[in-house]
Parts: structure tokens; C-alpha cells; sequence
């Protein structure tokens, strides 16, 4: 297929086209991506297509949010194999700037964005500053584009939360969407990390969801702590798996629960480490 599809590389070119769709009037839907992408990403700009008039994808991988700088550099880029599949899903440009453009006064990580102490928890601690990278990306982006929609997934949970967090904390005039996770065929949440992991391993790594699952299941008849000791044994009973937490938190505070009672709201959500790759997942239990 021949690559035709607009894509706007600094942020001076993607003002002017904003501007062009809000002088039109055009309901626009925007989704934030890192690149290297899989059918979960196109899953969210497909929805984003058949919801707007106008669809932007941006892909940039933001140096602020990898505080692990290995991370950073394994990190796959393929602008031309993602562009050809953002054309096939329909959507109208793809935004792919620069880290000057974003960045213009250097990376300097961090920012004030209150996160009401959503971060505290799960890949908080272990992935310092992390999720301020992130809003401080999300939020640049948000100014720039202005978009109706913002397009998100649900197996970023914790990344989610904070940015629904800040978009109403900040009056930012933007509905999120948050789409369902998409799998592999084994149940593994797709990602672009599961490239890293060898055959065999990726072929195991549904042991993660069935537990995820065996949970869900067993919520009613098990205590909060039991139900986390149990799954981590079988997940850790398979090599190479080995669990980095399994949390089951308050989906509104993401605090840890201690047990199901007054929470309407409550999700289990895991890293898994496996080949030097970290798996993340979660499952609703209840809402
Ligand atoms: P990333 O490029 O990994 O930062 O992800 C960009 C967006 O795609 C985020 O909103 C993710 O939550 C979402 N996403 C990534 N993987 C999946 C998946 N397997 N299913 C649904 N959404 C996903």
C-alpha cells in the first residue's frame, strides 16, 4: 500500500491544521501513542474514526515518563510501518514531532500537575517519576490539539486514572474515552514490549490473564489476601514468570483494599516480570 496519509512533524504545522478543523467546525478525537504499534492502538483509532469527523494520532516517545533510560532506547521506532497502518484504520493526520517541539525548554522531567496522589501507588513507586512524565506529555498534547475526544486504554490503568485525575482537576474541555484491552489470542494484553520476549514465553504469558480471571471468579469466596497469595503462586509456578505485584485496589483511589466491602468500584491490576520485560495487566472485578 502506498503511503499517503498526512503527517505533521512539527508542532507550528499542526496548530495551522487545528486551526483549519475548528474554523470548520469538524468534531475532532486525538489519540496519544508512543509508536511500535499493535491492533490495540488501532483498535482505539478506529473508534476514535467512527466517533469524529477528524482523527489525529500522535506518536512520540516521551523521554520524561522512561526513568529507565535502557527502557528508552530498546524502545522500538517504525514510523513507516505504523503511518501505514493509522491509514488503513481511517484516521486523518498523525502528529510525530520532534522532542524539541514538545519540549522546547528541555527535558526538564517533572511538572506541577497536581496528580491528587494518584501516583503513590503500584508503578509509582517503582518507576519514579514516571506518571509526571507522562501527564506533562499528555498534557502539552492536550493543549496543542484541543481535541474533543481523548482516546485511552484500559490496560494502562493507573495511566488513565491520573489523566481522567488532572483533565477534570484542570477543567481541560475533553471527554476521555477509555477503550477495553485488546489480547493475543493466549489472553497476553498486547503491547509493544511483547516483542521483546522469546516464543515460547509470549506462548506461557496467558498464564497472567487466566489468573486475573481465576480471581475475578473467586472474589466472593475468598479473602482480599488469599485470593493475592494464591495468583501469585501460579503465577510463579511458570517459568519464567515472576510477579511484581498484584495489587487489588479501589478503582477510584487506586488504594490497595483490604477487603470487598464498600467498594462499588474495585480492580485487580499486575506486573509480571518475565525476560527482562515488565507484562502489565488488570481486570475489573467489580463496578
Ligand atoms: P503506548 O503507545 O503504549 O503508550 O499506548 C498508547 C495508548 O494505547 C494508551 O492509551 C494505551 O493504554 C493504549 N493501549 C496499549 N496497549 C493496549 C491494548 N492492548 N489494548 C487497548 N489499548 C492499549
Amino acid at each position: 500500500m502506498e503511503l499517503m496519509i498526512l503527517i505533521l512533524q512539527s508542532a507550528s504545522d499542526l496548530i495551522a491544521y487545528i486551526d483549519k478543523i475548528k474554523q470548520a467546525n469538524n468534531s475532532l478525537g486525538f489519540v496519544p501513542t508512543m509508536g511500535a504499534l499493535h491492533e490495540g492502538h488501532v483498535t482505539l483509532a478506529r473508534r476514535s474514526v467512527a466517533e469524529n469527523k477528524v482523527t489525529i494520532v500522535s506518536i512520540f516517545v516521551n523521554p520524561t515518563q522512561f526513568n529507565n533510560k535502557v527502557d528508552l532506547a530498546k524502545y522500538v521506532r517504525d514510523l513507516d510501518g505504523d503511518a501505514l497502518k493509522l491509514q488503513s484504520a481511517g484516521i486523518d493526520a498523525i502528529f510525530a514531532p520532534t522532542v524539541d517541539d514538545i519540549y522546547p525548554t528541555g527535558t526538564v522531567t517533572g511538572s506541577d500537575i497536581d496528580l491528587g496522589g494518584l501516583d503513590a501507588y503500584m508503578e509509582g513507586p517503582s518507576r519514579p517519576g514516571h506518571f509526571k512524565g507522562m501527564a506533562q506529555v499528555v498534557k502539552r498534547l492536550l493543549d496543542l490539539v484541543k481535541p474533543d475526544k481523548l482516546y485511552m486504554g484500559q490496560k494502562d490503568f493507573q495511566q488513565f486514572t491520573i489523566v481522567d485525575f488532572f483533565i477534570k482537576n484542570l477543567k481541560i474541555p475533553t471527554e476521555l474515552v477509555v477503550c477495553p484491552i485488546i489480547r493475543e489470542s493466549n489472553g497476553l494484553a498486547m503491547s509493544s514490549r511483547n516483542e521483546r520476549l522469546s516464543r515460547p514465553t509470549r506462548d506461557e504469558a496467558g498464564i497472567i490473564y487466566k489468573t486475573l480471571k481465576w480471581i475475578k471468579k473467586n472474589q466472593k469466596t475468598k479473602a482480599v489476601d488469599e485470593l493475592i497469595q494464591v495468583s501469585t503462586a501460579k503465577i510463579n509456578a511458570v517459568t519464567p514468570f515472576e510477579v511484581e505485584y498484584i495489587s487489588i485496589v479501589d478503582g477510584y483511589t487506586l488504594i490497595p483494599i483490604q477487603d470487598f466491602d464498600n467498594h462499588d468500584y474495585v480492580v485487580v491490576c499486575t506486573v509480571v516480570g518475565a525476560e527482562g520485560v515488565r507484562l502489565l495487566d488488570n481486570e475489573v472485578l467489580r463496578k
